[in-house]
């Protein structure tokens, strides 16, 4: 029952990743996503969370997580989200999250919209200002796009819970966005804006080499440079979701003050340790990519690119060793405990990168 890649590609997370070609295909199948046991929480995973919570510090700080409103996201409704609540809030963060990391331990986070092509952008910020609003803990991101009138984002930062954007390629005016440059999908006033706020980019890298790609080095270069106060995160590991890719670039990056990585969907330790070893341990933050870490599945780092290990892609062979694949938000976070053991991090290294740094990067209390 060999599984085709196509196949594999119906599956609605790989778009909010950036992977190439999903958001081209068709949606999947009724029922694929309930095959992958996405957004369910089995005794294998409880097994694997209570082992991984031992490691945890007491307090977690998520600096990647989405929250929307399935109407929000355009028709067919992507199938990750698809095959969860309806209404993706604080509350639904901490309830499924909650099982992964340990609710008690969750102590707030940067949320923002979940950004697709066909979606509402516009309800998508609004629903995320009204949720970041009534949580205390929480700060939130409103999705840019290149087309945005300025007038209106400036907006959003009247409430002091609106520090940053989360920009992404789909919204790039171009056919192939996964080859976008960050100017073609990053208006330059986003970037005038953190930086007079000293708030936050959140950015998801895309191109084939990710952070070695010589045209996002220089751009970043160019425009950390430029704005020196906005501080821009680079979601799962600069892309580092092929490891080599983040390893090899760290070097030429790692004068810039005002870079910072996150470890979201980042199931291998690798490029978080040279993250760390090059960066140091208060460069690197704790991130879930809720509701990716609900999804079914682990991403590793293959030949020359990368892949999405998910259930259907298990070795289906009678002689081949049982194998339970868990959800990417434990194969995450068992690769940041593993790399803080593998590099001998400290107890407060730990509490850094799970919650410290987020604090002192976001200007909240007690940082
Ligand atoms: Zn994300």
């Amino acid at each position: 029952m060999p599984f085709t890649r196509r196949a594999f590609f119906r599956k609605g997370a790989l778009s909010a990743l950036g992977t190439t070609g999903a958001a081209t295909l068709a949606a999947g199948q009724p029922g694929d996503a309930a095959e992958d046991g996405n957004w369910t929480f089995n005794d294998v995973d409880a097994s694997l969370a209570a082992e991984i919570q031992q490691q945890l510090p007491d307090r977690l700080f998520d600096i990647h997580a989405h929250l929307y409103r399935n109407s929000d996201l355009g028709l067919p409704c992507p199938e990750l989200p698809g095959a969860g609540p309806d209404r993706t809030d604080v509350d639904a963060w901490r309830l499924h999250l909650g099982k992964v990391a340990g609710a008690q331990r969750l102590a707030g986070g940067l949320f923002f919209p979940y950004p697709v092509k066909n979606g509402d952008v516009d309800a998508g910020n609004d629903f995320l200002l009204e949720q970041v609003g009534r949580t205390e803990m929480a700060r939130g991101l409103i999705v840019v796009t290149p087309d945005m009138d300025r007038a209106k984002a400036e907006s959003y930062f009247q409430n002091p819970r609106i520090i940053g954007f989360k920009p992404y390629h789909i919204y790039a005016p171009r056919e192939q966005t996964f080859d976008a440059a960050l100017e073609e999908y990053i208006p330059e006033w986003a970037w005038e804006m953190a930086h007079a706020r000293e708030g936050i980019i959140v950015l998801h890298l895309v191109r084939q080499a990710a952070l070695s790609d010589p045209e996002n080095q220089r751009s970043i270069r160019n425009l950390c440079t430029k704005y020196p106060k906005a501080n821009l995160v680079l979601a799962h590991a600069g892309r580092g979701f092929h490891a080599p890719n983040t390893i090899r670039a760290l070097p030429a990056l790692k004068d810039l003050a005002n870079v910072y990585f996150d470890t979201s969907a980042v199931c291998e330790p690798d490029a978080l340790m040279a993250i760390v070893k090059i960066f140091g341990p208060q460069r690197l933050l704790w991130g879930s990519d809720f509701p990716v870490s609900q999804q079914r599945g682990k991403c590793v780092t293959v030949g020359d690119a990368f892949s999405w290990i998910c259930p259907r892609r298990i070795d289906v062979y009678p002689d081949a060793p049982v194998c339970n694949p868990t959800l990417v938000g434990l194969e995450s976070l068992r690769a940041a405990v593993l790399m803080a053991s593998l590099l001998d991090l400290s107890k407060q290294d730990r509490e850094d990168l799970f919650y410290n740094n987020a604090l002192r990067l976001l200007r909240m209390q007690d940082a």
